[in-house]
């Protein structure tokens, strides 16, 4: 099997979306290139060694932000958040089906996934994936990323920090779709870009998304913040699919205990979100989940409720609570 680098496969996954994507200066239409992507008005954006598109040069990693994204990796790769993802999965299959399904590949798909339930919490703790992006890796990303003879449907991860999601909604849904991340943090994008996955991962500002109008089938909005007019702009007009995940009240309530932190008020949040989508349906995911000494380090490092304090008793931190509400619809 031919290996082909990160930057050859990001250089093929943006030619082949070329027509989607557009110069967030300009708007002007891109002439993709190995190395860069170039608007008409010599705007150019740099495609690096690790298959990033860099919208955003300026953009400086920080240690803080890094310290951030690295506890936030490990509690994800230890699977935490599995139930999300599987939710995201069986969401994205059953309100994508019947709008974009044109091939047998997706529907094979659809039918295996249909069982998958984000519902049933664990009383134990969760397996680490198989998908790693904490250890950095040589592998070639994979080859049948590149199979599809059309543009697939895009589906964007706006504020996908680092791409866990992204990449493992791509592993498995990547025969019907094709997946972009999109940060501002560069950190985070630094660290997607570690997956080997079908994925491509872009640094880029959600005021100004790199995209046509129309341009993209589904947006996932998780646990980042909202930019709806930009979200509306870029989304499939009629049958795109918007999906929101903000914290609930009770959303790692025992870090907040630890910090003498009321409860999470989500209700404006809710509200401006509720406001934004048409044909809504919420749902819910609520679990508590044990956690080991080291995990508990990871969590209250992950968030920026504790800003840069350190975790003051471990040991009295060994559960944690997952509440996050979804917003389900369209822009
Ligand atoms: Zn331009």
């Amino acid at each position: 099997m031919e290996v082909i680098s990160k930057k050859q496969k990001a250089q093929a996954w943006l030619a082949q979306q070329q027509s989607k994507l557009q110069c967030p200066l300009c708007g002007k239409p891109f002439l993709v290139t190995e190395t860069s992507l170039r608007c008409a008005n010599g705007h150019t954006y740099d495609i690096a060694k690790k298959g990033y598109v860099n919208f955003c040069p300026q953009s400086k990693s920080s240690f803080y932000e890094k310290d951030l994204f690295t506890a936030r990796g490990q509690v994800l790769q230890q699977g935490f958040y599995q139930p999300l993802l599987d939710k995201m999965v069986s969401l994205l299959t059953a309100n994508l089906a019947a709008a974009t399904c044109t091939h047998a590949a997706f529907c094979h798909t659809a039918t295996a996934t249909a069982g998958l339930s984000a519902a049933t919490p664990t009383k134990t703790a969760p397996q680490t994936n198989s998908l790693s992006a904490a250890t950095p890796t040589k592998t070639a990303p994979q080859t049948d990323c590149l199979s599809a003879a059309a543009p697939l449907p895009i589906v964007l991860d706006a504020g996908c920090g680092q791409g866990y999601y992204t990449a493992h909604l791509a592993q498995k849904l990547s025969s019907s779709y094709a997946f972009l991340g999109i940060d501002l943090a560069k950190e985070g994008i630094l660290q997607a870009a570690f997956y080997p996955s079908c994925a491509q991962f872009a640094l880029a500002d959600l005021a100004r998304l790199p995209l046509a109008p129309g341009s993209v089938a589904a947006i996932l909005n998780i646990l980042s913040p909202a930019n709806f007019a930009e979200f509306a702009r870029v989304l499939l007009q009629p049958g795109g699919l918007f999906i929101k995940v903000i914290p609930g009240p009770s959303y790692l309530q025992e870090i907040r205990a630890l910090l003498g932190q009321n409860a999470y008020d989500n209700q404006e949040t809710l509200a401006h979100s509720r406001a934004h989508i048409k044909r809504l349906q919420e749902e819910h995911l609520f679990y508590t989940l044990p956690i080991a000494p080291a995990q508990a380090a990871a969590f209250w490092q992950m968030t920026p409720l504790s800003g840069k304090k350190v975790l003051p008793q471990t040991a009295a931190l060994t559960q944690i609570t997952i509440d996050l509400h979804l917003l389900v619809g369209s822009l």
